[in-house]
């Protein structure tokens, strides 16, 4: 099985279905609006990152733990991606090709940089400076 072949996305149906049945076995159709589905998927991220919470650089968390926490998560952006009509793998091709196009691989080949900040160094090559104290909106939220 390759690992972007179709097949894949068989599984992802298959996986789909298998939720659509589960929350239909259940009658919780009524509880997943997408607000609820979105707290969820961001609440089971959580519980993915609380396996970290005080761990030493590189230690990484049992496996048995480490696969539930991404499988709550899986199943939460399935549940939310059902729900509002995305295909998940649609959206993320997109956002991969998107994704592309801020990080180009001259620019960010070995990087760890912000799009933005690899974005205003080719800007600052191609001679355009940044006003000082300009802010673009992202710093805050960094
Ligand atoms: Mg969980």
């Amino acid at each position: 099985m390759s690992d972007d072949g179709p097949e894949r996305g068989d599984r992802l149906e298959a996986l789909g279905r298998a939720i659509a049945r589960f929350n239909a076995d259940r009658a919780w159709g009524p509880f997943h609006t997408p607000r609820d589905l979105a707290m969820a998927l961001c609440i089971e991220s959580s519980e993915l990152l609380e396996l970290f919470l005080w761990k030493r650089e590189g230690e990484i968390p049992g496996r048995e733990r480490l696969e539930e926490e991404l499988g709550d998560v899986v199943i939460c952006m399935m549940n939310l991606a059902a729900k509002l009509g995305v295909d998940p793998i649609a959206a993320a091709t997109a956002k991969l090709v998107k994704n592309a196009a801020k990080y180009p691989v001259a620019a960010a080949h070995g990087r760890a940089t912000k799009w933005d900040e690899l974005a205003a160094e080719a800007g600052a090559d191609r001679g355009e400076a940044r006003p000082e104290g300009e802010d673009d909106g992202t710093a805050a939220a960094r």
